[in-house]
């Protein structure tokens, strides 16, 4: 046997806290200040009105809305779980440490998600209210009548989030749709929670719930504490090497996705950092902002990256402001690095653009590349984040080698508490000796830089986006001509993304021309039950078996081999 052989940060540990959240980054310790900064700092502009709040006003809305959780009608206890379901906007903060002021749990759920996915999310993650805006309304209400809960129970639950009085903006009336229910600004002016009354808490207490498939299965709840989120806040903040305070971000990554939320809130609150928060990504609007803001910082996917080197609209505006991009949640290579830099820099404008790593689970920042480091790094994840060490574990179950590759297994005050009631999958990802296993295999250069080469759980990624393949596989078997299925992801240089493939076996032989338009069929049949990230872009291909290995675990490899043989759609 070879000896187990474990690698630490090459940055020196940080000192943690055991206390909430809400009490560490919005705490009264210093005269004048609210956490870290100055009370009066603004740290959130809303992008489509210029709103903004300061540190001071959050924390005070943040205990308004503690307190009408607790003491409107609503009487929201300790402990108890509220769901949101909404786009980026300024009422995210407001909730987020509203709810923990209160001593709730947050649970984020994708804002595309259709009422079946809602539902698994609501009922799994023990839900009792949801936040979310006139749009999201009429989803939330039919995945109440999917599980059962009357309609009027339903709205005594729902929290209409769209107005912006409390900051300022004008009077929104309610549609007929929304009229009679709670809404967000009236919870927020009934009273304040005092500092006795608001949530303490114990830092190893969950206080957020994403969802995550992990290596195998379906989406499960992952039980983020407060010691994970305030050490996360302070391994980032003591590890960057650029002075945050007075940067300006564009938050435009999903803050349902714990890296939007983690990095775009928690950190950026930590840091300093005022944050102004773009409903959705799209072209015209990211490039606007960042002009319109004087933006110098930008957390970005992949595929925002390839909006930068390629798309015309970027020419139109000037972005010179922004100074630094780091770009997470999937791989991001030497090409499109150059591609994105070059660009730019024609157009005026250096940035220096590097790359983070991690996972849901790991809260979710492990590993990231120094800034000022970006240009000798390209292509690697970075080094690890302290007080965390790594492992890398060969296929054999024995450390690699030096230089070898092994699935990456971290350990450390970030990786989760485990999944929500389901002891047995925690089991199957943290080893007795608290190791997580991610999944992914990497190697490790002498000096501590990691690469990610290979993936070995079945996890699907779409533009940063988890697409759990037993869900979809789940989904294509409900059809009744679909005899068995098999879904994998298929990499398009083009979109910088994997697309879902499906492959299938029709229930009943059928010739070459049926099986075309059986897969077509599919295609469109899939689109109508499934979120938008989780459709079929990389095509249906009918087949005559899934290939499958004696104990019956779809043999994934094979059929990505045979994908590499196959015409894919760009
Ligand atoms: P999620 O839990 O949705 O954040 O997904 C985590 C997974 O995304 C990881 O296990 C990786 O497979 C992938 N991932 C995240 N960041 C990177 C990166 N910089 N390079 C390669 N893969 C990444």
């Amino acid at each position: 046997t070879r000896p187990v052989k474990i690698y630490s940060s090459p940055y020196p540990s940080v000192p943690l806290v055991n206390r909430s959240v809400f009490t560490h980054l919005l705490g009264l310790e210093t005269p004048g200040y609210v956490g870290h900064w100055p009370a009066d700092q603004v740290v959130f502009v809303d992008a489509s009105t210029g709103l903004k709040i300061t540190r001071g006003q959050l924390r005070a809305l943040a205990l308004s809305l503690g307190y009408g959780l607790k003491h409107s009608a609503l009487h929201a206890q300790r402990g108890e779980t509220a769901l949101v379901y909404a786009p980026n906007s300024l009422h995210w903060p407001v909730i987020t440490f509203g709810t923990f002021a209160a001593g709730l749990r947050i649970t984020l759920a994708n804002n595309a998600y259709n009422s079946r996915e809602l539902a698994h999310q609501y009922t799994n993650s023990g839900a009792h209210l949801v936040f979310t805006t006139e749009e999201g309304l009429q989803t939330v209400r039919e995945t109440f009548k999917e599980i059962g809960v009357s309609a009027a129970d339903g709205d005594k639950r729902i929290i209409i989030i769209d107005s912006l009085k409390w900051a300022g903006g004008p009077d929104v009336t309610a549609t007929t749709a929304s009229a009679g229910l709670v809404r967000l600004e009236d919870l927020l002016s009934l009273g304040s929670l005092t500092e006795e009354e608001k949530f303490e808490g114990q830092g190893d207490e969950t206080t957020l719930l994403c969802y995550s498939s992990g290596t195998t299965g379906k989406p499960k709840g992952v039980e983020t504490t407060h010691n994970n989120l305030t050490s996360i806040a302070e391994m980032v903040q003591s590890s960057t090497d650029i002075s945050t305070h007075g940067l300006v971000l564009l938050a435009i990554l999903p803050y349902y996705h714990i890296y939007g939320c983690v990095m775009q809130m928690f950190w950026t609150l930590r840091a300093g950092i005022t944050t102004i928060i773009q409903a959705r990504f799209e072209p015209e609007a990211y490039c606007r902002n960042i002009q319109n803001f004087k933006v110098s910082f930008s957390l970005v996917v992949p595929p925002v990256l390839v909006m930068l080197a390629k798309h015309p609209i970027v020419e139109k505006y000037d972005l010179r402001s922004l100074e630094v991009m780091i770009s997470g949640a999937a791989p991001l290579g030497a090409d499109l690095t150059h591609q994105v830099k070059t660009r730019l820099a024609k157009l005026g404008t250096h940035v220096s653009l590097s790359q983070g790593y991690g996972l849901t689970e790991t809260s979710p920042t492990a590993t990231m590349v120094p800034t000022k480091k970006a240009t000798e790094c390209i292509g690697s994840i970075g080094y690890l984040l302290p007080n965390l060490e790594a492992r890398l574990v060969g296929e054999d179950g024995h450390d690699a080698k030096k230089g070898e590759r092994g699935e990456l297994w971290l350990r450390g005050p970030t990786i989760m508490k485990g999944y929500l009631k389901n002891p047995s999958a925690t089991e199957e990802c943290i080893t007795k000796d608290r190791w997580f296993q991610t999944g992914d295999v990497a190697i490790r250069t002498k000096e501590g830089l990691y690469f990610i080469v290979d993936r070995k759980k079945e996890l699907i990624k779409y533009k940063g986006f988890q697409v759990p393949p037993a869900e979809l596989e789940s989904v294509l078997l409900s059809h009744p001509d679909i005899a068995d299925a098999a879904v994998i992801g298929v990499y398009s240089e083009v979109q910088a993304t994997e697309l879902p493939r499906a492959y299938i076996v029709p229930a009943k032989p059928l010739d070459e021309a049926q099986k075309a338009k059986f897969a077509k069929s599919v295609i469109n049949w899939t689109r109508e039950r499934v979120a938008k990230h989780k459709q079929l872009r990389g095509g249906v291909a009918v087949i005559d078996i899934i290939p499958k290995s004696a104990a019956g675990k779809i043999l994934r490899r094979e059929l990505r081999l045979k994908a590499e043989k196959e015409t894919i759609p760009a």
